[in-house]
């Protein structure tokens, strides 16, 4: 990617300020847009006087400054969305206005500029389908869309929708990626996400809040892992108008996990379950597997995850003690 200058959309996110570090390290231009609704500065407080690296404080549906900025770079990371299981519950038209829309002014104006675009999607698509391994072309099984978890997984099937159909369609080079659980450093977990929430509560030797009965079980990426995959598959041409799982394959229950917090840590926290309907809202499904086959993008790129489960942890554990700050709110 050296010497190609990108636009990564939520690039003051937790994957995208990682990206940004990548990208960078790699020689290239970094041009990031944020509204700063879940980004936040610190993640990139680091890069301010880079050379290469500029921030732009705005939002993905302002189209006049989606149009200068798409323009003036070579290719477009779009990760810019509302995500977090929480936050789509909470604020569903923010988040579908975002999801949908957003992606659609990426698109069109990386139609009007002859741009490609790497359309992060997630494992949210396959709803409930808990076959597993799932490859890319299973089946989606979904509830009602009245509902904010399926809702969430229609916009950004929509989005790939739209991204393929630019290439299909308009010869746009489009490239989507499925993320499953990503995690590491910088992700906060104020929008749901169980990883920081569990270490922040151990930590602070809070109880850990297990949703449901905790049999439900979960595969982990680390985001370094996540990040390659990324640029490999934005700078390999035979990607474009393909759709990519990425994610790792060691499964862990969410009891299981919070049980290796509390041992990584030496927490003495101890395990609370709470019903769905208290932790998100009434008749709240949530999946009981989610396992992807990503044997595609092993073959496409070599994509491999580098690094285990107690590695992860480890990471995000070093992380929030660094920063002293598992004693703010999640
Ligand atoms: N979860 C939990 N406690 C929390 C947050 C999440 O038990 O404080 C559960 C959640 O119900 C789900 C799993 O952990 O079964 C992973 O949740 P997350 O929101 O991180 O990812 P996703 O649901 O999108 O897989």
């Amino acid at each position: 990617m050296s010497k190609s200058h990108y636009l990564i959309t939520g690039g003051a996110g937790f994957i995208g300020s990682h990206l940004s570090d990548l990208l960078l390290s790699q020689g290239a231009q970094v041009t990031v847009i944020d509204d700063f609704s879940t980004g936040r500065l610190e993640n990139v407080a680091h890069l301010d006087g880079h050379a290469n690296f500029h921030l732009v404080t705005g939002s993905i549906l302002n189209e006049i400054l989606m149009d200068k900025l798409v323009e003036r770079v070579d290719g477009v990371l779009h990760l810019a969305a509302a995500v977090g299981v929480d936050l789509i519950v909470k604020k569903p038209l923010q988040s579908l206005a975002t999801n949908i829309r957003g992606s659609e002014v990426v698109l069109e104006m990386a139609y009007r500029y002859r741009k490609k675009v790497l359309i992060t999607s997630t494992s949210e698509i396959y709803g409930k389908n808990t076959n597993g391994p799932l490859k890319e072309d299973e089946d989606r099984i979904l509830g009602s869309p009245l509902k904010s978890r399926w809702s969430y997984s229609t916009a950004k099937a929509i989005d790939e929708i739209l991204a393929y159909t630019y290439w299909k369609e308009k010869g746009i080079p489009t490239v989507i990626l499925r993320l499953f659980n990503t995690v590491g450093p910088r992700q906060t977990g104020a929008y749901g996400m169980v990883i920081p929430r569990f270490v922040q509560q151990a930590l602070r030797g809070e109880p850990m809040t297990v949703y449901g009965n905790g049999k439900q079980s979960r595969c982990f990426l680390h985001v370094k892992d996540a990040i390659h995959a990324m640029t490999a598959l934005m700078d390999l041409p035979a990607a474009a108008g393909e759709a990519f799982n990425i994610g790792s394959q060691e499964e862990v229950t969410i009891e299981g996990l919070a049980q290796r917090v509390i041992e990584l840590t030496g927490s003495h926290s101890k395990i609370s379950y709470l019903p769905y309907d208290e932790a998100y809202e009434e008749g709240f499904e949530d999946m009981a597997r989610r396992l992807p086959d990503t044997s595609k993008a092993k073959r496409f790129v070599g994509f491999v995850p580098s690094m285990k489960l107690n590695d992860i942890l480890t990471s995000v554990i070093e992380y929030y003690k660094n920063r002293g700050v598992y004693t703010v709110p999640l």
